[in-house]
């Protein structure tokens, strides 16, 4: 536990119709946990950004899952980060491993996308974790650092301070398998020293980083308590009201 603010963020990947998103708003009215406490957002697919952004609890902030790096110009079927700030999105995820695994999204990619974040002012949350392979093979720092190294290249230490960083092993992803609180904290506090001695001591106490892999109500306290776990990234059991309200249970 720590002096930053948690953030607990929803990601729900390609699901729900706009049927569902109104189901899920209804079902969490008016009971959400105060802001002095927690941060709570969620992620959803960019035709659900705007009815969210309207329609639900003011607490509840609001990421896109993906963003294109350009500005306005001929690139069918993207969204650009200024269409995500004028209309009050407070988040973008990017790097979400299913995107760097399905889409082909390299660091360079991601680096890119947070600088026209910024440049917007949309607060990136910056995915990284490593496959199973890269885990057993005992090289999960090695991984991270080079993930959040490339990252961050060129962003300032005052961007970064405001930055959230999800850290998602991949083989905890949808599986069940979460990592021991021990193992995602460890993770966590290698990307900060990562932001520590890219930057510096302020830099890396204020920068957010979220645990995100199989996080259930069930498990959601343990992690919380970690020094280095400022939050949480959660898929499955953010697609329900009543799941993800336990997320937030501890909070009120
Ligand atoms: P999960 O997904 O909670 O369903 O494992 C987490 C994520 O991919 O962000």
């Amino acid at each position: 536990m720590s002096n930053r603010k948690p953030i607990i963020a929803g990601n729900w990947k390609l699901n729900k119709t706009l049927k569902d998103v109104f189901a899920f708003l209804a079902g969490i009215d008016g009971k959400l946990p105060s802001e002095d406490k927690v941060e709570v957002a969620i992620g959803a697919p960019a035709l659900y950004l705007v009815p969210l952004k309207h329609h639900g609890d003011k607490k509840l902030k609001v990421a896109a899952e993906n963003v294109y790096y350009k500005g306005f110009g001929a690139y069918t079927g993207e969204i650009a980060a200024e269409q995500l700030a004028a209309e009050g999105i407070d988040y973008a995820i990017i790097g979400h491993s299913e995107r760097r695994e399905y889409f082909h999204e390299t660091d360079e990619d991601i680096n890119l996308k947070a600088k026209a974040l910024f440049a917007a002012g949309v607060t990136p949350i910056m995915c990284c974790g490593e496959s199973l392979e890269t885990y057993e093979a005992g090289k999960t720092a090695e991984w991270v650092t080079s993930q959040i190294t490339n990252g961050l290249k060129d962003l300032t230490a005052e961007q970064v301070a405001n930055l959230v960083i999800a850290y998602e092993p991949i083989w905890a992803i949808g599986t069940g398998k979460t990592a021991t609180n021990e193992i995602a904290d460890e993770t966590c506090g290698v990307i900060r020293d990562v932001v520590r001695k890219l930057y510096d001591d302020a830099t890396a106490e204020s920068v957010r980083i979220q645990y995100g892999g199989s996080v259930k109500p069930e498990t959601i306290e343990g992690l919380m308590e970690k020094e280095n776990v400022d939050g949480a990234l959660v898929g499955g059991a953010s697609l329900e009201a009543e799941s993800f309200l336990g997320l937030l249970k501890m909070y009120h």
